[in-house]
């Protein structure tokens, strides 16, 4: 149907997949962002690890210099009241008196009591220490009570000679256990202070500086996160849209146009309107394609597009379907009438001249009218119609031809048998049959016709001349053709791997030559089954040449010049002209049974014969009879010098089984 190669290395653009770029753009994307967030999150878990840190070590600090700050706070107390303790040591000596005396005991009192609090709360070493001087203080506190009993007494030689001997040793050891402690924790003190100063101001400096710092990187991250987030719902949107449209004119795709038909059938099924749905494929689109090149063909297409947007009205979908193929969707049409006219307008402006570079090219178009209620009732069943009828106007030359539905009687059971094709197609109920050809001068098999069958699951086996027409009539004869080549290259693998080497030759119909898609399924197909091409020949009808020879001998020479073989089929019942026949790559001439069969009995279907053999002959062609029946029709061919012979006399189509076997009983012969 499409006169465009899809995706074609010379010509990626315009068909091709999405271009490399943006998916590794998008991947950079994917791949910042995610660093992005993991850079985040690794910010916000840094700061959090620093304000945990520095309120655990300050904290710290601060209960060792609150502790060593009280402890030395015990010790002064201490200090102080040792030095008050000897201040009323003396003063007792000086005016005794029991004021003094209770003053003295309640010093001894606040020194007891400081030493407890420090046997409390410090360390180890402190307790020893407070121990110590508990032990040093009983015999002094002793002594001290003799001498203030002796100043009582007035004795003042006992009272010198216990202040020597007793008190003064004994006060000195404790005074100064006691005020070297209380230096000491003092400058212990004073160091935790510094300590806990010093971090306090690391703390004030750093803290703002990590917060700065974690904030400004916060913000970086979350900036590029945004960005990259922005710049991929925008990439998601642009994916949408292309998903939609065409690349090439940036018109509706396929897709777009079956959600809107649906849409226009549903609102026309409310509102009473009709919907109207033209579809166009351009004529002779691939000979400006071919000749001016691929960028002029794009052009055009452009300029198709834009011109039948121009003519349609603002409530149409003009899509683009592929190749050269458009549809236009007119949401209430006023009937046929109303479908037909929009047709005229949009026909009579694209087959208008287009300039383009200077250059002026016409396009013909041909138009199928379909309009709801009258052809169809759902868009897969309007849309197939539409086709049917685009077939139809470009088979006949007529611009326009609406939907005729008088022209395809028993249409309703042609239209199941084309669903019930293609779920056969999906289901495998297809197979094939072979046939032999053999050269009548040596007997060797020369090659296999592959002839297609359909095992229905109610009709029964249904032959080929009774679905193929239909196939060709849409869409589903690609399908079918890839089906059937796929399924005999499969078997010439089979047999090629059972040391069995014979090509086979499978029919094509005309409308597949209309597909560019078909050369390269061929060499995907042979490359698959690791094929060479000349293990495939191609049959094609001189009427398949005709009906778009143009577009049709050019897909012949790119399957020739890969060393595809093809033979001309029917050949006879046709009109091919003797010049085209001269120009085309054909290596096979297959005489049309009709002729082969009454040979016997008519005169002049020999000379056709005979003048058929020489004519091939003469164009370096191999010519091969079909319909070979009996044994008199073989002999008279070999008589002629006829190549090659095919038919009943020879062997039936049989399956790929029975066919090895024919061949292998043939060999041992
Ligand atoms: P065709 O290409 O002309 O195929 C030859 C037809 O002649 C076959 O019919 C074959 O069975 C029949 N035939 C072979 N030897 C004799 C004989 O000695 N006498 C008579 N009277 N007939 C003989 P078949 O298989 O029914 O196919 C009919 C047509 O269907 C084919 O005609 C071909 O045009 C088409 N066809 C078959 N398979 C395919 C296919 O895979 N693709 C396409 N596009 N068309 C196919
Ligand atoms: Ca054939
Ligand atoms: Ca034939």
């Amino acid at each position: 149907m499409s006169n465009l190669p899809p995706a074609s290395p010379e010509h990626p653009e315009a068909f091709g997949p999405p271009i490399a770029v943006p998916a590794v753009m998008r991947w950079l994307k994917t791949i910042s962002s995610r660093w992005a967030r993991h850079g985040l999150v690794a910010v916000l878990l840094a700061i959090s690890v620093f304000a945990v840190w520095s309120a655990i070590t300050t904290g710290r600090l601060a209960q060792e210099a609150i502790a060593s700050s009280l402890l030395s706070d015990d010790y002064t107390s201490a200090a102080f009241a040792v030095t008050e303790a000897e201040s009323l040591e003396r003063k007792y000596r000086l005016e005794p008196g029991p004021e003094v005396r209770r003053r003295y005991d309640e010093v001894v009192t606040e020194l007891m009591s400081a030493l407890d609090r420090v046997h409390q709360s410090g360390s180890l070493q402190d307790r020893t220490l407070v121990e110590y001087i508990r032990t040093s203080q009983q015999p002094y506190l002793e002594s001290i009570n003799r001498m203030f009993d002796a100043v009582d007494r007035g004795e003042t030689a006992e009272v010198l000679r216990i202040d020597n001997d007793e008190v003064d040793p004994r006060f000195e050891i404790i005074e100064q256990t006691v005020s070297q402690a209380s230096a000491n924790h003092h400058r212990v003190s004073i160091q935790s202070l510094k300590k806990l100063r010093a971090r306090e101001s690391f703390n004030a400096n750093t803290t703002p500086i990590v917060f700065i710092a974690g904030l400004l990187l916060v913000g970086l991250f979350a900036n590029v996160l945004r960005r990259t987030r922005i710049e991929l719902d925008s990439q998601r949107k642009d994916a949408l849209h292309a998903s939609l449209h065409d690349k090439l004119t940036g018109l509706p795709n396929r897709t777009l146009l079956a959600d809107r038909f649906e849409q226009a059938m549903r609102l026309g099924r409310r509102q009473g309107s009709t919907t109207g749905l033209l579809l166009i494929d351009l004529d002779r689109f691939k000979e400006v394609n071919d000749t001016l090149g691929h960028h002029y063909g794009d052009c055009l297409l452009d300029q198709v597009g834009k011109r039948l947007i121009n003519e349609a009205r603002e409530i149409d979908t003009v899509a683009r379907l592929g190749g050269d193929e458009f549809a236009i969707l007119l949401p209430s049409a006023e009937g046929l009438d109303g479908a037909l006219k929009a047709a005229q307008r949009l026909h009579t402006a694209i087959t208008a001249a287009f300039e383009i570079d200077g250059v002026e090219l016409d396009v013909e178009a041909s138009f199928g009218v379909v309009v709801s209620g009258l052809h169809g009732d759902d868009p897969s069943t309007l849309m197939q119609r539409a086709d049917i009828a685009m077939y139809a106007a470009k088979k006949q030359g007529k611009g326009i031809l609406a939907y005729d539905p008088e022209a395809d009687r028993r249409s309703p059971e042609r239209l199941a048998m084309l669903g019930e094709l293609r779920r056969g197609l999906e289901r495998g109920e297809l197979f094939l049959e072979y046939q032999p050809k053999v050269s009548l001068s040596t007997g060797e098999v020369t090659g296999v016709e592959a002839l297609v069958r359909w095992q229905h699951p109610v009709r029964g086996l249904v032959r080929p001349d009774e679905f193929i027409p239909f196939a060709e009539l849409t869409g589903i004869i690609g399908s079918l053709t890839q089906y059937v080549l796929n399924l005999a290259l499969s078997q010439v693998r089979a047999w090629v791997d059972v040391g069995i080497r014979i090509p086979v030759a499978v029919n094509i119909s005309a409308r597949n030559l209309l597909d560019d898609k078909l050369v390269f399924q061929i060499v995907d197909l042979l490359e698959h089954h690791q094929l060479t091409p000349n293990m495939l020949m191609l049959e094609v009808t001189e009427s398949a040449i005709m009906l778009d020879s143009y577009a049709a001998r050019t897909i012949l020479r790119q399957l020739h010049s890969m060393g595809i073989h093809i033979a001309i089929d029917d050949f006879g019942v046709g009109y091919t002209s003797l010049a085209q026949l001269k120009d085309l790559p054909i290596s096979e001439l297959k005489i049309d049974k009709s002729f082969v069969l009454a040979m016997q009995s008519d005169q002049a279907n020999e000379l056709i014969v005979r003048s058929v053999v020489d004519l091939g002959h003469n164009l370096g062609m191999a010519v091969i009879a079909e319909g070979v029946e009996t044994a008199e029709l073989f002999n008279a061919l070999g008589g002629y010098h006829c190549d090659m012979v095919q038919g009943f006399h020879v062997c039936r189509p049989i399956s790929a089984e029975a066919f090895k076997l024919w061949y292998e009983e043939r060999e041992r012969k």
